[in-house]
Parts: C-alpha cells; sequence; structure tokens
C-alpha cells in the first residue's frame, strides 16, 4: 500500500506513520527525519537545507524532490511506503505523480489528520524526543518514563515562534494539496484530537485495514 499522510506540523503523523508501518509492514518515508540526518551528517543538502529548517521555512521544492524521489526509488519501497512530510507543496505533489506514473505505481491512499492551530502549539511547544531511540513524548499528554525522562531533548525547530512559522508555510502551501487529492479521490479526512490509540482507529478505519 503507498500511503501519503499530511496534516499540519504536530498533527501526528510521525507517531501514526510508526504505527502504520509496524501494522502494514510497509516503509516510513520522513522528509523531515532525512532532512535531519543530512544535517546531523554535513552533508552538502544538509547544508543547504539547515537555514530554512531553523526559520521554520520549507526547504527548496528542488532539494525535496531530488531527496525523496531518490529514496522511492529503491528497491525496498516496491512493497509500499508512508510519506510523511511529502509532498508539501503542489510542485512536490506534481514532481511524485510524475514518478509514479513513470513507475506505474499508484498512490492508494491521502489520510489528512485534521488537528487545530490552537492545539498543535502546546502539542509541539511541549514535545520532546529520546535520542536514544527516537521516541516522540509529550510532556503532559504522553510524558516519558522516568528512566528516559533526563535525556529527551526538545528539536531546535519547536520553539513557539518557529512553530508560527511552521503553521503558517502549512496554511500558505501545503493546504492547496488538499483539492488536489480530493480531485483524485484520495483524500481521507481524519480527526487527529484525540488519544493516540483513538487517532489510530479512525486512520486504519479510513484504510480499510481495522
Ligand atoms: P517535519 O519533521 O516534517 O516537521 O519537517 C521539519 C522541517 O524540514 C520543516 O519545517 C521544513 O523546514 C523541512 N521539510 C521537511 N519536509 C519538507 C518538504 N516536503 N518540503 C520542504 N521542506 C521540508
Amino acid at each position: 500500500m503507498r500511503i501519503i499522510l499530511i496534516g499540519p506540523p504536530g498533527s501526528g503523523k510521525g507517531t501514526q506513520a510508526k504505527r502504520l508501518v509496524k501494522k502494514l509492514g510497509i516503509l516510513h518515508i520522513s522528509s523531515g527525519d532525512m532532512l535531519r540526518e543530512a544535517v546531523a551528517q554535513g552533508t552538502r543538502l544538509g547544508l543547504q537545507a539547515e537555514a530554512f529548517m531553523r526559520q521554520g521555512a520549507l526547504v527548496p521544492d528542488s532539494l525535496v524532490i531530488d531527496m525523496i524521489m531518490a529514496r522511492i526509488s529503491q528497491a525496498d519501497c516496491k512493497e509500499g511506503f508512508v510519506l510523511d512530510g511529502f509532498p508539501r507543496t503542489l510542485p512536490q505533489a506534481e514532481a511524485l505523480d510524475t514518478a509514479l506514473l513513470a513507475a506505474e505505481v499508484e498512490i492508494n491512499h491521502v489520510p489528512l489528520l485534521l488537528v487545530p492551530d490552537e492545539l498543535i502549539i502546546t502539542r509541539i511547544t511541549d514535545r520532546v524526543m529520546d535520542p536514544v531511540t527516537g521516541k516522540i513524548y509529550h510532556l503532559i499528554f504522553n510524558p516519558p518514563p522516568d528512566q528516559v525522562l533526563h535525556r529527551v531533548v526538545h528539536r531546535k525547530d519547536d520553539a513557539l515562534e518557529t512553530v508560527t512559522n511552521r503553521l503558517a508555510k502549512y496554511h500558505e502551501q501545503t493546504e492547496a494539496l488538499i483539492p488536489f487529492y480530493e480531485r483524485k479521490n484520495l483524500l481521507r479526512k481524519i480527526c487527529g484530537v484525540g488519544t493516540i490509540e483513538e487517532v489510530e482507529n479512525s486512520l486504519l478505519t479510513a484504510l480499510g485495514v481495522a
């Protein structure tokens, strides 16, 4: 199955994508994780992307498109994938369409996680990550266990001002994907408010795999 998970930053895309991967045995491709890895490794892409990410701006389409196209053409993507964080603009969605058409494969579902902006702000500003396992926690709603608490860190771009920028970019650019995928009959609107399990159940039902 090929899935594109869309929704604002902090809507739970990463958390739900990890669960889908376990349930469906498909790959998780997160453009944000790939870019953070490139920054950490100091690659050319990482050096080009870093300043945009720090400000909560979008990394230029050309860089992200090349990165994702190279990834999805690899053999391990044949059985399916869940794309998390890509596409984020119409040119990215169009480039993806062209590549999938050439590879003669199709996207099956585009779930959209709906979460109001006010909730996004509290979710993201109290979000922490365990650098050892990569697990994401929320200091209030999903607190890290005691043995992990001392080592959790905030993502650099989860500061309030950056989150506001990221949300603005979502409304300005990424929301244009909603009518784009609606026209293709692929959009599945999911309420992203509730416990992780509640959202997961809605998602699995929408994908027809509950
Ligand atoms: P995320 O982890 O998906 O929230 O992404 C973190 C940051 O990486 C974003 O705020 C952007 O700066 C950058 N980024 C991730 N995916 C994309 C994309 N598809 N297009 C442009 N920038 C992206």
